[in-house]
């Protein structure tokens, strides 16, 4: 499933271009535009089926572990031996720009005590 308009979902159909960091069927991440820290990656499942965190369901949940399992992949393949963050933004007060679930992982330095 796909939305019009919605950015995320034309960087997963290939139509915006990305630095693409990981792929499997159903998870693409790619590097963030514009970075916060010097490692800054969004993983997104291609299909827009949520919106963001408030929607996960024990129905449709193992999208997100299968996210999980990517970012952790990945940090290891990227050499994030000392940890990182991982950031979901939901909805008005997390300041959630995107309505396609995504999760940001930031790391490669010691990251601010504030957020979180
Ligand atoms: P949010 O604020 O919704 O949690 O995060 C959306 C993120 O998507 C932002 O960090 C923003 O920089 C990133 N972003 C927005 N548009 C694009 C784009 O066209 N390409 C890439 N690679 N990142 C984008
Ligand atoms: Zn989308």
């Amino acid at each position: 499933m796909r939305k019009e308009d919605c950015i995320f979902c034309k960087i997963a159909a290939g139509e915006i271009p990305s630095t693409k960091v990981y792929e499997d069927d159903k998870i693409l991440a790619f590097k963030d535009i514009a970075p916060q820290a010097p490692v800054h990656i969004v993983f997104i499942p291609k299909d827009h089926i949520l919106s963001c965190a408030d929607d996960i369901t024990e129905e449709n949940s193992a999208i997100i572990a299968d996210i999980f399992v990517a970012i952790a992949k990945t940090a290891k393949q990227l050499g994030l031996d000392n940890g990182y963050r991982i950031i979901n933004n939901c909805g008005e007060d997390g300041a959630q720009s995107v309505k396609h679930i995504h999760f940001h992982l930031l790391g490669g330095e010691k990251l601010s005590e504030r957020i979180v």
